[in-house]
């Protein structure tokens, strides 16, 4: 086993702290990455503190991971040491099942490992993610980080990036669609960017006035406040697509009012409780919703590459480990400018 250092939660309330813990040695289709930067996503604070039902503890949190590979297994064939690799949600899966053999591994019919607070394929092993010094990972789950990068603006595409690009992907986001990006936060400033560099036509909806200027620098071609009675009204039957990462409760109906005639609204964001629609907002217009996570490990390689081309790179804060208590509160305020980086140099 390897001695591994990280910072843990240990309850729905603790704070993260310091935790020593092991990880497996290097199996030979097992590549070993030392972190140099790790993201924080709002879902990192929802299963650190419990919000989402049946969090393990002690929990390292952490799925926007960014490294060096610094060992290599003997079957080892994609990565060599000194190669840059990243690692996102996930660590494993059965690979044999049809989700997997469409390259929706994320969706895997057996199981899915995810990279912590889940299990390994034997579903016992707990697994610990990316707010620790490495992380031991079969090569089929590491994607390539093209040369040449500033690895803290990319760490946030291996979750941030990934989630906004399937579905904008899958619908056909395009010059002439109107896209709807709802919440500005890590994941909506990634979709406003990658649907931005699609060609697509991007609006933000934010509840937050604060943020215009930024949703204008980051690439939307429009802004409107949702709290803004008068604004929403101009909404209607605007939207080909709305992507709503929105992480706490909020009214998806009146989203609904936004979409054109068989427009879709697609659920990335996870709050916890149930959401409220009314059957005819769906049946007037045929509109459609759906829901997306993530996306596959093919997929994963194909947006880092779109989002190398397009020099679509995340707004960061790096900060360090210690701080990273502060950067959740600052989190649940809205106080992010758009994602905090943890540099893992400060472990
Ligand atoms: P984040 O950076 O905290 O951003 C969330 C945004 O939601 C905020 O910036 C804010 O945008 C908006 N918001 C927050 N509180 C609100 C409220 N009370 N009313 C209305 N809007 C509010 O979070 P994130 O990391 O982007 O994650 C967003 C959500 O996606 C989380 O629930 C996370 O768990 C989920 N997620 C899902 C997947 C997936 O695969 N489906 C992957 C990653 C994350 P404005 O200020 O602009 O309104
Ligand atoms: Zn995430
Ligand atoms: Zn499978």
């Amino acid at each position: 086993m390897l001695e591994a250092k990280g910072y843990a939660v240990r309850s729905p309330n603790s704070p993260l702290e310091p935790f020593r813990f092991t990880r497996r040695d290097v199996g030979e289709r097992d590549i070993r990455v030392e972190i140099a930067f790790c993201g924080i996503c709002h879902s990192d604070i929802h299963q650190a503190r419990d919000e989402w039902g049946g969090s393990a503890y002690p929990m390292v949190p952490g799925h926007e991971i960014v490294g060096r590979v610094t060992q290599v297994g003997r079957k080892v064939r994609g990565f060599k040491a000194g190669d840059t690799a990243g690692i996102g949600c996930m660590v494993d899966s059965c690979r044999r099942c049809p989700s997997c053999r469409r390259g929706l591994e994320q969706h895997c019919d057996t199981h899915v490992a995810l990279t912590y607070n889940g299990t390994e394929m034997d579903e016992k092993t707990p697994t610990q993610g990316g707010y620790s010094d490495h992380i031991v990972v079969d090569e089929a789950f590491a994607v390539k980080v093209p040369p040449k990068m500033p690895l803290d603006r990319v760490a946030p595409l291996l979750c941030a990036g990934i989630t906004t690009y399937s579905p904008l992907k899958r619908l056909g986001a395009r010059k002439g669609s109107r896209v709807g990006v709802m919440g500005l936060g890590g994941l909506g400033h990634m979709a406003v960017k990658i649907a931005a560099a699609m060609g697509a036509e991007v609006t933000v909806l934010s509840h937050s006035p604060s943020k215009r200027a930024d949703a204008k620098r980051l690439g939307a071609h429009e802004f409107a406040v949702t709290t803004d009675a008068g604004a929403v009204k101009s909404l209607a039957k605007r939207f080909d697509i709305i992507i709503d990462t929105v992480s706490a409760d909020h009214d998806i109906d009146a989203s609904l009012s936004w979409l054109s005639t068989e427009g879709e609204l697609v659920i990335v964001g996870a709050p916890p409780k149930p959401l409220a629609i009314r059957s005819f907002s769906l049946i007037l217009g045929r509109r459609k919703i759906s829901g997306s996570a993530i996306g596959g490990i093919a997929e994963t390689q194909e947006m880092l590459d779109f989002c190398a081309k397009k020099k679509a790179l995340s707004d960061v804060e790096v900060i360090a480990m210690r701080d990273v208590n502060a950067a959740y509160e600052r989190m649940m305020r809205g106080d992010v400018r758009y994602r905090f980086v943890i540099d893992n140099s400060t472990l």
